[in-house]
């Protein structure tokens, strides 16, 4: 950091724009604010979304404008569960439904996940790698 002007710099050859953010439990009444900020900023972030907070058409809308403006959006369940709290086929089911409903409103299925409370479970990561949560 650059006491003079309180500005950061790279630290030598590093790459200035490793920073990426990412934003849970979207979409909420801030979300589209963000996007907007940092796609005028030129700032990549993922947002992960949550089902629940898409079960009205203004949130469809805003995650619609999200995924437009070229952010990608990730799945962080269908009702922000701890996974851990879940038998597998509750896990797979909050996963998949949310999977389907981003699927429906933006055309694509989300391509990350991020575990609410970062409570991941063998049974959540296993079958992400199997891409069983994804079909
Ligand atoms: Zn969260």
């Amino acid at each position: 950091m650059d006491k003079e002007n309180w500005s950061f710099k790279p630290i030598g050859d590093a790459n200035p724009k490793v920073v990426l953010l990412t934003f849970d439990d979207a979409p909420d009444k801030y979300s589209l604010a963000i996007a907007q900020t940092l796609k005028r900023l030129e700032v990549p972030a993922i947002f992960f979304v949550n089902g629940h907070f898409l079960e009205n058409d203004e949130n469809k809308a805003v995650l619609k404008e999200i995924h437009e403006m070229g952010f990608p959006i990730g799945n962080h369940t269908y009702s922000h569960v701890n996974l851990k709290e879940l038998n597998e086929k509750e896990q797979e089911r909050e996963i998949v439904k949310l999977n389907n409903l981003v699927e429906g409103i933006i055309g694509v299925r989300p391509k990350y996940f991020r575990a609410p409370f970062g409570s991941n479970t063998e049974h959540s990561k296993k079958s992400l790698r199997k891409k069983k949560c994804w079909s």
